[in-house]
């Protein structure tokens, strides 16, 4: 049997959109106590003319860690440079960002957890006394050279706070934890993103398109495309409630943020195991994917809406997985029962 990655079948794109991005701190919305201490640790190193300290950013995707890394520097009037931690492979993947830095420039870093650690030893020095060692010429002719660099701000984003090790970790003077927002704040962010789109929305569109959205704004953004793209094809182009829940029904977004693969899921743990408990690999296999797959694309989801359970046993579907799913909790199940 192939075991296929799962590919997205929703019509919703996946894509972000820069023009949605906020430039400056006081356009974002939500994450108030992160952007108060950002604004004063900003605030006071322009005030004695320094380098901002390096800022090290955690937290799930789509959660506002990489319009940090716009707005920052956009505050500290800094030009910035964008790195992937996957593209570093060596510490010469590095030198050149590093050798063309400008005094109090930002670099920034997604991904930071999966850089190797020969690059990871080589910021240490980089970071702490903004200075490297360069080879220079090859062979018996080689010699190092220690280089100064200008004084730089690292910001580092990643998804992974825990792969990162202790000694990277405490090179970052900030270090700033991103939440998932409330209904009130993505729904903020839905109605100025329209704005920003040219389309009308209603307040109680705003809300239905936020509240199926995972609490994530990038989540948003593409649910609020998606639903203008319908409203533009089938309606008037104005966003009314009644719009925006027909575009979301046609995505096979529910009520509840869920997506096609969620539900399926749910249904093979709850229609085909019984509601568990259950191993990650036999849903995988029921499902024809990859437990990694699910591990980190659906569980976590379900995880926080309390649908699921990640138990020694196995996977057990809740109470309220059943009910969402409409279906009644067997006898056979071996969770409840
Ligand atoms: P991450 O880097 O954490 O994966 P991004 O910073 O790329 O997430 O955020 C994805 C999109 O969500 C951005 O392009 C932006 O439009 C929107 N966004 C994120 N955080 C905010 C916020 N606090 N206010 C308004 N929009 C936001």
């Amino acid at each position: 049997m192939t075991r296929e990655p799962i590919l997205s079948n929703s019509p919703v794109p996946e894509e972000d959109d820069p023009s949605l991005r906020p430039s400056r701190m006081a356009d974002m919305v939500g994450q108030r106590d992160v952007i108060a201490r950002l604004q004063i640790a900003i605030q006071a190193a322009r005030q004695r003319s320094d380098v901002l300290g390096h800022v090290l950013f955690d937290g799930p995707p789509g959660l506002g860690k990489t319009t940090f890394a716009h707005c920052i520097p956009m505050e500290m009037e800094v030009p910035v440079d964008f790195l992937s931690g996957p593209s570093l492979k060596a510490p010469k993947d590095l030198v050149p960002s590093l050798t063309n830095l400008q005094a109090k420039q930002v670099l920034f870093i997604d991904e930071i957890h999966r850089i190797p650690k020969s690059v990871e030893e080589y910021l240490y020095t980089a970071m702490e006394d903004f200075r490297i060692d360069l080879i220079l010429g090859e062979g018996i002719n080689a010699r190092t050279h220690n280089m100064k660099l200008q004084p730089f701000t690292l910001i580092g984003a990643t998804t992974r706070a825990g792969m990162l090790t202790g000694p990277l970790r405490d090179r970052f003077q900030i270090r700033e934890h991103l939440e998932f927002y409330n209904d009130e704040d993505l729904t903020e962010i839905v109605r100025r993103n329209a704005s920003k789109l040219n389309v009308v929305i209603s307040d109680d569109a705003a809300s239905e398109v936020a509240l199926r959205s995972r609490s994530t704004p990038r989540v948003a953004n593409n649910r609020l495309r998606w639903v203008r793209d319908f409203a533009q094809s089938r309606a008037a182009g104005e966003i009314t409630v009644e719009v925006a829940r027909a575009a979301l029904q046609m995505a096979e977004i529910d009520t509840l943020g869920l997506d096609r693969q969620d539900r399926r899921y749910l249904d093979t743990l709850i229609r085909v195991c019984m509601g568990g408990p259950t191993g990650i690999g036999t849903i995988a296999a029921t499902m024809n994917t990859v437990s990694d797959t699910l591990a980190d694309e659906v569980e976590p989801f379900l995880l926080r809406s309390e649908l699921i359970l990640r138990t020694p046993r196995g996977r057990v579907a809740t109470a309220k997985a059943f009910a969402h799913m409409k279906h009644e909790i067997p006898p056979e199940n071996g969770f409840f029962s």
